[in-house]
């Protein structure tokens, strides 16, 4: 328990990327390469290439960093599948995506601890919801602070065990709810 407040049952998962010179820069417009078995994809970076194993390893709350051997059979393997030719490692890096058990993004104050409120869980897609979630967020902490913000009620968020409800719904006031 932090805060007061009882866990949601957050977890982390562990994803590893890393920047690598290649002998066969990618052109300009290749797009994003991702394996469907989810073992692998790549991009341009520039004239180098971003490379990641696509692991979704469960990890405790750590500063996450590479395993030893992660990058170099991820290397081995896109060098055997493609062109990229594929000479070294500028830089590499492990960080933790963290979700709800239904993998929805959790914002909302807390059901049972006033005051709190839960702003967490954006998995894998943190850089592109971050600003949408931060106006939500910023909207619902604001309401009823003052004028010239979009009208967002509060939403709650409810422990496990408790009744889960998606999509969001208009709650007895006609403010949106949010249960994840
Ligand atoms: C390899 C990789 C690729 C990704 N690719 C994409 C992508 O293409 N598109 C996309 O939308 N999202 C992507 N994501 C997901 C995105 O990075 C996350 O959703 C986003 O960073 C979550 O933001 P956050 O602020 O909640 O957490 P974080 O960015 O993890 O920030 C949490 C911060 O809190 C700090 N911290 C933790 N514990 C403590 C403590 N006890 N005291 C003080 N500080 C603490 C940490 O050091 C960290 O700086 C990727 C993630 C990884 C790892």
């Amino acid at each position: 328990m932090i805060s007061g407040v009882e866990k949601l049952g957050l977890q982390p998962y562990r994803r590893t990327a890393a920047i690598v010179d290649v002998e066969h820069p990618l052109p300009e417009q290749s797009p994003m390469v991702a394996a469907a078995d989810h073992t692998f994809y790549f991009r341009r970076e520039g004239t180098e290439v971003l490379i990641s194993p696509s692991e979704t390893v469960p990890s405790g709350p750590e500063d996450a960093r590479p395993r030893p051997g992660d990058v170099d059979r991820l290397i081995v393997k896109l060098n055997e599948l493609t062109t990229l030719g594929i000479r070294g490692v500028r830089r590499a890096w492990t960080g933790l995506r963290t979700e709800a058990a239904d993998g929805v993004p959790v914002a909302g104050f807390d059901a049972e601890a006033p005051g709190f409120y839960w702003l967490a869980g954006q998995g894998g897609y943190g850089f592109q919801t971050s600003s949408a979630m931060a106006e939500l967020a910023a909207a619902q902490i604001l309401a009823g602070q003052g004028a010239g913000h979009r009208a967002a009620g509060p939403a709650t968020i409810r422990h496990p065990g408790q009744r889960r409800r998606w999509p969001p719904h208009a709650g007895p006031s006609g403010a949106e709810q949010w249960n994840p």
